[in-house]
């Protein structure tokens, strides 16, 4: 009888214990002077938990690999000394470092990691910008065709005594395409990764799409557009993420390679398409190029659809979303 009755009893209590632990798990914290937020569902406590941290550490490992205000990382390094001679990196830093070369031909320039070579002189927190005589001299630094990538020997030269190049405009979406892989080894089928305004969606959110919003770009707690995703990704770049403002002018983040500036055509572009990575550089070069421009950009790239709001808040669609 007792034997029977555990035998009854064991498969509903099995049953109920692991409907017990499916649930979403979520972890928030800053790292790479951004928001990094995780949540994935898990039917298992440890896997759940093991998840959000796996992501957290190597959202923290890309950081110290890539910033360029940690003096030990493997691009502060590079910056140090690759005008001197070339400088061996890792695989991971020489590819993505390649394929940010590669987008700087298709964007017209327009996506430049060289653009640090003018950008290091600003300071957003403590409100300081180079004066004109420091970006005039400094701009011909500014230029893609200056950096020498030798694939054999995975080492990087720079070409020009002043080049400084930043990730800053790729590396979170590197990171968030890195986190989304390590959730799919294991074995997670529903997640959400976002880095700053960076975001992947591994499935749907169990039967319903992920409601992700585009802020408005001028009040921090108004959305501009709500689309319901799943399994893509979607990165924003705004004029509102690093800035200040001096005599009326907005001084921000994004730098034309061409002037040295703050590009001023517009006030967010949001990408979606499937790598974050791509999303992330495309987001800064279509903010950069400006409408006309960034939306020939996209309705030339299969795959990658974009929204733009303008410098007089008007959005713009590129024509796959226009036509849905
Ligand atoms: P965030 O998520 O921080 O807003 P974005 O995708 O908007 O990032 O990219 C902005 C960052 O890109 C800047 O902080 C800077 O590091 C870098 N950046 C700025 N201008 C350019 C450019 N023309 N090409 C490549 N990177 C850029
Ligand atoms: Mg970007």
């Amino acid at each position: 009888m007792s034997l029977q009755l555990r035998l009854v009893f064991y498969p509903l209590f099995l049953s109920l214990s692991f409907s017990l632990s499916a649930a979403w798990y979520q972890d928030k914290q800053g790292i790479m002077g951004t928001n990094i937020q995780v949540e994935v569902w898990s039917d298992d406590v440890q896997l759940g938990q093991q998840a959000t941290q796996a992501v957290m550490v190597e959202m923290e490992r890309i950081n110290q690999l890539m910033s360029p205000y940690i003096a030990s990382s493997e691009l502060s390094i590079l910056n140090e000394n690759a005008a001197q001679r070339p400088v061996k990196v890792s695989k991971e830093l020489f590819e993505l470092i390649a394929l940010s070369i590669e987008l700087s031909k298709e964007t017209q320039g327009a996506f430049d990691i060289t653009f640090a070579s003018v950008g290091y002189l600003y300071d957003y927190r403590q409100q300081h910008k180079p004066s004109e005589e420091q970006v005039s001299s400094l701009l011909e630094a500014i230029n893609f065709r200056h950096l020498l990538l030798d694939s054999q020997q995975q080492t990087i030269f720079y070409q020009h005594p002043k080049v400084k190049i930043d990730l800053g405009g790729i590396a979170k979406g590197h990171a968030v395409d890195n986190a989304i892989a390590i959730l799919q080894a294991m074995g997670i089928q529903h997640a959400l990764v976002t880095a700053g305004g960076d975001t992947r969606l591994l499935g749907d959110r169990r039967g319903k799409p992920w409601m992700v919003g585009i802020r408005d770009p001028r009040h921090a707690d108004k959305q501009a557009v709500i689309l319901p995703l799943a399994d893509i990704a979607l990165s924003t770049s705004g004029d509102y993420e690093r800035y200040f403002e001096q005599d009326g002018q907005r001084y921000h983040h994004i730098l034309s390679p061409k002037s040295g500036h703050s590009s001023y055509e517009v006030q967010s572009v949001s990408i979606i398409g499937p790598s974050s990575t791509l999303n992330d550089a495309l987001s800064t070069a279509v903010f950069v190029l400006g409408v006309q421009q960034g939306m020939d950009l996209l309705n030339r790239t299969p795959g990658y659809d974009g929204i733009i709001v303008d410098n007089q808040r008007k959005l713009h669609y590129s024509e796959d979303l226009a036509q849905r």
